[in-house]
């Protein structure tokens, strides 16, 4: 883990593009709410369908434009071509973004259609050669292996594939288990390589999602923790409690280790993640 603890320590937090006004309006709300921690910068994700596409970047350039921090698009292989990459690359040196989070997607159901781009290597390496150092590019990364991985080994090779192709960092899926994601760093440092690998959390507000996500990406809920949440059954409130518990411990062990900083998968919730972030040690 000592490659990580020479990174500046950053935070940053990651949402969704709305799709309705009053999802508009709320997200306002998160991010104001969200900028008086002074994050890093907050990242917008990106679909497959085309109107998801347009909210990704209508969204990032408002946050840059009325919060003044960096604001990163998420951009993926799936439902893009080289032309359509090419011209988002443009719009957004042009618009000053600086950032971009580099991934494969996945495939939304009833589409058919990959796109041009079959991994994220591919896409860094194709966002590096169309705009040289300009952007600063984050990729994925998985402490407990990506959910199609053939095997451990190469997941790594392709992560370490990532890298090279020009990846700046990584933020990793989230996980409940410390111990996977210091050996995923330690293999990293043993392969040379030597960029921030930001965990990425998951605040635990609600059980039944959490499973149904986890579930989806691979993430593992450790049987303690699945057994002491299935317990609080409806009683929401004893749930949040316990969770945040359990969340702030995660971030306190990660940081303790030398994660260099903390990526928040806020839902567009700004309560959860500052509960989480107030819970810090040495923030
Ligand atoms: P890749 O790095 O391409 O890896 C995908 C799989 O292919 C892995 O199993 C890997 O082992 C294998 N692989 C990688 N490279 C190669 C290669 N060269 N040859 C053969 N096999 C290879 N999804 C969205 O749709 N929109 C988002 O905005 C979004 N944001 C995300 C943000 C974060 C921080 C994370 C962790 C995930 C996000 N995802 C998003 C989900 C992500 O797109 C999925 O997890 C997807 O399945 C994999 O994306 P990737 O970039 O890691 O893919």
């Amino acid at each position: 883990m000592d490659s990580q603890k020479k990174h500046p320590r950053q935070f940053s937090f990651e949402f969704f593009p709305p799709k309705t006004e009053e999802g508009k309006v709320k997200l306002r709300e998160t991010r104001n709410a969200l900028t008086k921690v002074t994050p890093k910068y907050f990242s917008v994700t990106f679909g497959a369908g085309g109107s998801t596409q347009s909210g990704t970047r209508e969204t990032v350039l408002e946050i840059q434009r009325e919060t003044g921090i960096d604001a990163a698009p998420h951009l993926s292989c799936i439902g893009s071509t080289r032309e359509n990459i090419r011209a988002l690359l443009s719009a957004y040196k042009a618009e000053g973004i600086r950032r971009i989070v580099a991934l494969r997607g996945d495939m939304p159901s009833g589409m058919v259609e990959a796109g041009e781009f079959r991994h994220a290597n591919e896409l860094v390496a194709f966002i590096r050669a169309e705009t040289g150092r300009h952007f600063h590019i984050e990729v994925a990364a998985y402490p407990e292996f990506h959910p199609q991985a053939f095997n451990a080994r190469k997941d790594m090779d392709y992560f370490a594939g990532k890298v090279k192709a020009g990846a700046n960092s990584a933020i990793t899926q989230y996980f409940f288990n410390p111990d996977a994601y210091s050996r995923f760093v330690d293999d990293c440092e043993k392969r040379g390589l030597d960029i921030p690998i930001v965990p990425g959390i998951m605040p635990i507000t609600n059980y039944k999602q959490l499973a149904r996500f986890s579930d989806a990406c691979g993430a593992e809920i450790p049987r303690w923790l699945r057994w002491r949440l299935e317990q609080f059954g409806e009683d929401l409130e004893s749930l949040r409690k316990f969770g945040l518990e359990v969340t702030i411990g995660l971030c306190n062990r990660l940081l303790e280790l030398g994660a260099p900083g903390l990526h928040f998968y806020t839902m567009n919730q700004s309560g959860p993640t500052l509960a989480v972030y107030a819970g810090l040690d040495g923030r």
